[in-house]
């Protein structure tokens, strides 16, 4: 089944002095647990689209469904309510809290979430069962990325929507954190969608999304990747 789709999906950022038509008419299927990569050359629209997807920004115009739900109709309040119980976020910097913990980092999260998994196993998940009790500062950049992942999935969200993970991270880093998508991906089933330049998620991803210039300019899909039906 479709978790995304959008029709004609368009954005524009109006800043005053000049327009920036960042989407130019998208659509775009994205199925159930199904892991996709975002490529394109910088500036072609894939964090637009992430944002979008996330509920984090508003399409121009166009539609974009969350299932059933067309995310451009909802409210404010009802796209927050989505973002905050239906999507987990990863972006380039792990933005974690410097004094507290990888347990109490996932921890604020699990906290005020509505059907959590413990930071435990959250930790565990991402290979971190080991470092639970250490801070962020006594952690490896790609350790720290690995708890930023953690927080993310702990509250169990549909879709894991990951925005340059790896574009901190010396290559062979940026693969173990891509590993660990891919492990997640495959444990619990969350859709995910991921914009990186590591070529590894190549091997990966289910499907394989080009962007140019605001568009789609290729859809690869990895037949033997596909999950069953
Ligand atoms: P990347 O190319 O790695 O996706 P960018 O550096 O283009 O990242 O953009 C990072 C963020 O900065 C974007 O998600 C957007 O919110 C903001 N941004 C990008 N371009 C502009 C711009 N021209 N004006 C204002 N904000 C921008
Ligand atoms: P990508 O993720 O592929 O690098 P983006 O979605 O970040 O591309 O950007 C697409 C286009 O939209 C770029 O021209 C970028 O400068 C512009 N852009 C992105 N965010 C903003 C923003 N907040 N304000 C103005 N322009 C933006």
């Amino acid at each position: 089944a479709e978790v995304f789709r959008t029709r004609r999906l368009t954005k524009v950022y109006d800043t005053g002095k000049v327009k920036v038509m960042a989407l130019r008419g998208v659509d775009l299927d994205l199925y159930e647990s199904e892991m996709s990569v975002l490529l394109g050359p910088s500036g072609s629209g894939k964090s637009t689209l992430l944002n979008i997807l996330g509920g984090l920004d508003r399409p121009t115009s166009g539609e974009v469904w969350f299932r059933d739900i067309n995310l451009a109709t909802l409210s404010d309040r009802e796209l927050t309510r989505y973002r905050r119980d239906k999507v987990g976020f990863v972006f380039q910097f792990y933005n974690l809290v410097a004094s507290l913990s990888a347990r109490e980092n996932v921890a604020l999260v699990t906290d005020i979430a509505a059907n959590p998994m413990p930071p435990e196993e959250a930790l565990r998940l991402v290979g971190l069962e080991h470092r639970m009790d250490h801070f962020p500062a006594e952690l490896s950049g790609g350790e720290q990325q690995r708890v930023a992942i953690a927080r993310a999935i702990a509250k169990r969200p549909e879709v894991l929507l990951c925005d340059e993970p790896t574009g901190a991270l010396d290559s062979k880093t940026g693969v173990q954190v891509l590993s660990v998508l891919d492990r997640i991906n495959a444990e619990l089933g969350t859709t995910t969608v991921v914009i990186t330049h590591n070529a590894a998620i190549r091997l990966m991803a289910h499907r394989v999304i080009r962007f140019h210039d605001g568009q789609i300019a290729a859809v690869e899909v990895n037949e033997a990747r596909l999950p069953p039906e």
